[in-house]
């Protein structure tokens, strides 16, 4: 069986959702098809929550109203007879009515928002469905919320959802498609919570690995996973392979193309992961597996909103067990720390989620001097295989960022990432200076002494 996930918008009009039955029909396997909203539609779901929580109901009604409007024009092109028609209408009627109803409710919680957040994905693929029912193809709906489920940490629940979705698919053993939500999940508490921000990757990857499919495909809207972020630098390239380690550290450091967790699953159960695009789907794209090429430097990233801690020791030298006490410290808010360097007695590290920044830093002070915050940095990573010729490789990125302040550096603690920490205004000055120098120089090098 296969996994294939179609972003927003590859499932954002009504001819790209017959592309994808085409393309569902150019490959034999048996698969299971995740869907995200159509593009738009998550962020105008979280707009009328936010309006819903600031008793600003007159707004969160005018904003349903032309949410809603944008549906029933979009099934008068997806279904062509009357029958699929009225299905798709009752289905846009249904859930539009519960979205109205949430909104009503007083005081307006967390639990309604994210019910709000998810009609995105329970819309798109209830619309998709009733479309291959209306053609005539062995399709099946699996509801997302009966096997995808996170613990109390957010994280989620591989060895149950493998469990509960093998119940599941056993009865439906004659659908050649099956088709669920992306994004969407139950909490602890039995609400309906979601994977963050671009989660349907990350659900793709979790029903890949808890299936052990032969391969996850993710369709999106670009020829796989660029060298570097093309809406930011001009000259990119698609990468043909990356191993999980490097497009994990990609998806980490900030390339959008996937959610940041989305590698951790596939790589745990060993599934390989192809990149590919619906607007072109006879280019080859990218394949992530335990191989790859051996190109050194394969891609460059930006991770944004990072905060940094500059700490010291105030007991100075041989100050063992400080480490320990720092890390306690982030442990106990459940902030992850990205990137950390040392020296005697100070340490500083960088992390991208400041909720508890302020209880953070409070009892930092306790038994440490801090240096005044550095908000808005940004962690340009770059990717590789540094295997051999480490010096190379270091001396070359320098080289590339001599104009660019930089304020942390990390290298060595793997063999696939060098991160760099720099105010974000450098942001898109470093991605294309280091671009040119990592992967354009050699050539007009090159170039320069073949001239005639
Ligand atoms: P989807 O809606 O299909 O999930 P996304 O918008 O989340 O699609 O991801 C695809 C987008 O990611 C591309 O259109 C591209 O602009 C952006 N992107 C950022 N960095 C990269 C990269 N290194 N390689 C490819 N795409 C990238
Ligand atoms: N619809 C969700 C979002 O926009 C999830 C996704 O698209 O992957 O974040
Ligand atoms: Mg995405």
């Amino acid at each position: 069986m296969q996994v294939w996930k179609f972003g927003g918008t590859s499932v954002g009009k009504p001819e790209r959702m017959h592309s994808i039955r085409e393309l569902l029909l150019t490959d034999p396997s048996r698969k299971i098809v995740v869907l995200s909203a159509l593009s738009g539609s998550t962020n105008a779901l979280i707009a009328i929550g936010e309006a819903a929580k600031a008793n600003e109901d007159a707004s969160a009604s005018k904003q349903i109203d032309d949410l809603k409007a944008h549906y029933d024009s979009f099934i008068k092109e997806l279904y062509s007879t009357e029958a699929g028609l009225a299905k798709g209408q009752e289905i846009i009627d249904n859930e539009f009515g519960f979205i109205r109803s949430l909104v009503g409710i007083k005081p307006f919680a967390s639990k309604q928002e994210k019910e709000i957040v998810a009609e995105g994905e329970l819309l798109s693929t209830q619309l998709f469905q009733g479309y291959l029912e209306e053609v005539g193809d062995s399709a099946v709906l699996l509801p997302a919320l009966e096997f995808m489920r996170i613990d109390a940490d957010n994280e989620p629940e591989l060895e149950k959802i493998e469990e509960k979705l093998t119940a599941i698919l056993a009865q439906h053993p004659d659908k050649q498609t099956i088709v669920t939500q992306g994004f969407i999940c139950r909490n602890p508490r039995e609400e309906v919570d979601n994977l963050k921000r671009g989660g349907s990757d990350y659900t793709a990857s979790l029903i890949g690995g808890a299936i052990r499919a032969e391969e996850i495909q993710i369709w999106t809207d670009i020829d796989g996973m660029h060298n570097n972020d093309p809406r930011i630098v001009k000259r990119t390239f698609p990468i043909r392979e990356l191993t999980f380690e490097e497009a994990a550290e990609l998806a980490y450091f900030g390339a959008k193309i996937l959610h940041p967790s989305t590698i951790t699953p596939a790589k745990l159960r060993g599934v390989p992961v192809r990149l590919k695009n619906t607007m072109q789907p006879e280019a080859p794209g990218t394949l992530i597996a335990n191989q790859s090429s051996d190109r050194e430097i394969k891609a460059i990233a930006a991770k944004d909103n990072i905060t940094a801690i500059y700490i010291h020791s105030t007991r100075m030298l041989n100050a063992y067990g400080f480490l320990r006490r720092v890390f306690e410290i982030f442990e106990k808010y459940k902030t992850p720390v990205d990137m950390i360097t040392t020296s005697e007695v100070s340490v500083s590290v960088t992390i991208d989620n400041s909720e508890h920044l302020e209880a953070i830093t409070a009892e930092l002070r306790e038994f440490a001097d801090l240096e005044e915050n550095d908000s808005d940095q940004n962690i340009i990573c770059v990717v590789g295989n540094f295997s051999a010729d480490k010096e190379g490789i270091a001396l070359k990125v320098l080289e590339a960022m001599k104009n660019i302040p930089i304020r942390m550096i990390s290298y060595g603690a793997s063999e696939h990432n060098l991160s760099l920490l720099i105010h974000s205004k450098y942001k898109a000055e470093a991605l294309n200076v280091l671009n040119e120098r990592l992967f354009y120089y050699e050539d007009a090098m090159k170039d320069i002494f073949t001239a005639p």
